[in-house]
């Protein structure tokens, strides 16, 4: 990891964020931090950071879903959302504002650096030499790896970078019944720690923005097929 990697930590509680900036600066990280949602957009327009670690509960005007919205209109920057409640879970999930993961707290800043160097891992991606093949699923759906895009009849849908990676996951795999801890595995990496609920959430994303052109079974007792 190059020590020009910026990543912007926006969090009101200066011990967890000290100890965020800590763990990231000894992996060789370059983090500035934001204690509000005002802030946050300030460091982000400036520093240009590679990730964001986005709380939610911020004082002043602006929580952190506020920001990842004002964020996302102009701005893939990878954002890791800390949400302190599993009700903000789903709430993050629920609404699609496009983050990359989140952690809940508390959670140790190792498993934050963690999350955040497989990120960028994925961000970087393949590269343009190993562009992976266009994959047609059925008759109307199209995954454009190499252009990370997906097309129902024509129109491109616009999905979350894990929608996307699961969508791609389940398109080179078509015709298998894969479990849900398989889809973790193959999607999240064998050491994200969250739960199958996961997979379920971004399996329900694909299903409502793919609409019925999507053939993506579920396998009673197993997990998914896309056929
Ligand atoms: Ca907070």
């Amino acid at each position: 990891m190059s020590e020009e990697t910026v990543v912007v930590i926006v969090e009101d509680d200066p011990n967890i964020a000290d100890l965020v900036e800590m763990y990231l600066r000894r992996d060789g990280f370059r983090p500035y931090q934001a204690n509000t949602g005002e802030r946050a957009l300030e460091v982000i327009e400036q520093r240009r950071p590679k990730l964001v670690l986005l709380d939610i509960g911020l004082p002043g005007e602006m929580d952190g879903i506020d920001v990842c919205r004002t964020v996302r209109a102009e701005s893939d920057v990878p954002i890791i959302f800390l949400t302190a409640r599993d009700d903000e879970v789903d709430r993050v999930l629920g609404l699609e504002l496009g983050a990359d993961d989140y952690v809940t707290k508390p959670f140790s800043p190792r498993e934050v650096v963690a999350r955040v160097k497989a990120i960028l891992r994925r961000a970087d991606g393949p590269s343009a030499s190993d562009r992976p093949p266009i994959i047609e699923v059925g008759e109307h759906i199209v995954v454009d790896a190499g252009r990370r895009e997906v097309t129902v009849r024509g129109d491109a849908v616009a999905l979350a970078t894990r929608e996307f990676d699961l969508m791609q996951h389940l398109a080179e795999r078509r015709g298998l019944a894969l479990s849900r801890r398989q889809l973790l595995d193959g999607v999240w990496g064998a050491d994200w720690v969250g739960d199958d609920r996961t997979v379920d959430v971004h399996v329900r994303q694909l299903r409502k923005k793919l609409g019925d052109d999507l053939a993506l079974e579920t396998v009673w007792g197993v997990g998914y097929r896309l056929d």
